[in-house]
């Protein structure tokens, strides 16, 4: 799977993180890569970038029909782009409860629409969606970041069936604790980051957080032609915190 030759690909949350990894990682395979991220300005070398909020259905149409344009068409598309969220149902107001879902599910449903006209035209298309294990953990203080990612996990389900006929395959990873620039926000805001950071690190089985370009090399298996019979899963690449 390793040769993304001639193959286009979309990344969208692609300026940091697993996004990062994987467009970095599908570019060195071959790929041409579009990152659409809120700040595309940190992307460089052979990544192309555009700016939109996956919240905004005119902004995401426009970026994503003009990447397909540039690129000559769209194979791959990865719907990364996602917000954290923290507490429990009294914690988070409606706003908030908006906000999250606004970006964590309805970002893919605004991308894809955009986006599946090219997949259909490709000769396997293929959307691989960064779901977490908080969609099936039942993770305390996580009720709203989890509920998102349930509705992700259903999703990829659901868009699985609707358009493997037309060609289209639609998976999902789920992530355990990645070391990412985000964790690294969550550890920073702690009053001792470093024993935080160790903790976290003894609460993982395999003693250590998963790595983001682990994460990108599961998404670049998933949006392989090696994986052309694979539709409608869930890969996870936690480090066997959950497994599912
Ligand atoms: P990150 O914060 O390092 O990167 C996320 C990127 O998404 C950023 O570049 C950000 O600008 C972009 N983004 C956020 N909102 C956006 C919007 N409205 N429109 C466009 N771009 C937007 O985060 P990460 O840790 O790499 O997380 C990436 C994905 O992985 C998320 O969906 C997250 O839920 C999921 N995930 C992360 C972990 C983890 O432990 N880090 C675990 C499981 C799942």
């Amino acid at each position: 799977y390793a040769d993304f030759a001639g193959r286009t690909a979309l990344v969208t949350g692609g300026a940091s993180g697993i996004g990062r990894a994987t467009a970095e990682l599908l570019a060195a395979r071959g790929a041409r890569v579009t990152v659409l991220d809120l700040d595309p300005s940190t992307v460089t070398g052979p990544l192309h970038a555009r700016r939109a909020d996956v919240t905004d259905d005119g902004e995401v149409r426009t970026a994503v029909t003009a990447a397909a344009e540039e690129m000559g068409g769209l194979d791959i598309l990865v719907n990364n782009a996602g917000i954290g969220a923290q507490g429990t149902v009294e914690d988070n107001d409606d706003a908030q409860w908006q906000r999250v879902l606004d970006v964590n599910v309805l970002g893919i449903v605004r991308t894809s629409r955009a986006a599946l006209p090219y997949l259909r035209a490709s000769t396997g298309g293929v959307i691989v969606n960064t779901c977490s294990i908080a969609a099936t953990a039942g993770l305390p203080q996580r009720a709203l970041y989890s509920a998102s990612k349930g509705a992700v996990l259903s999703l990829t389900l659901a868009m699985a069936a609707d358009h493997v006929r037309e060609g289209v395959r639609v998976n999902c990873v789920n992530p355990g604790t990645v070391d990412t620039p985000w964790v690294g926000r969550l550890l920073d805001a702690a009053p001792d980051p470093a024993a935080e950071r160790a903790a976290l690190e003894a609460r993982q089985p395999t003693g250590r957080l998963v790595t983001a370009a682990e994460v990108a090399t599961a998404i670049c298996y998933l949006a392989s032609s090696t994986a052309g019979a694979t539709t409608g899963t869930a890969l996870a690449v936690d480090g066997g915190m959950q497994g599912l």
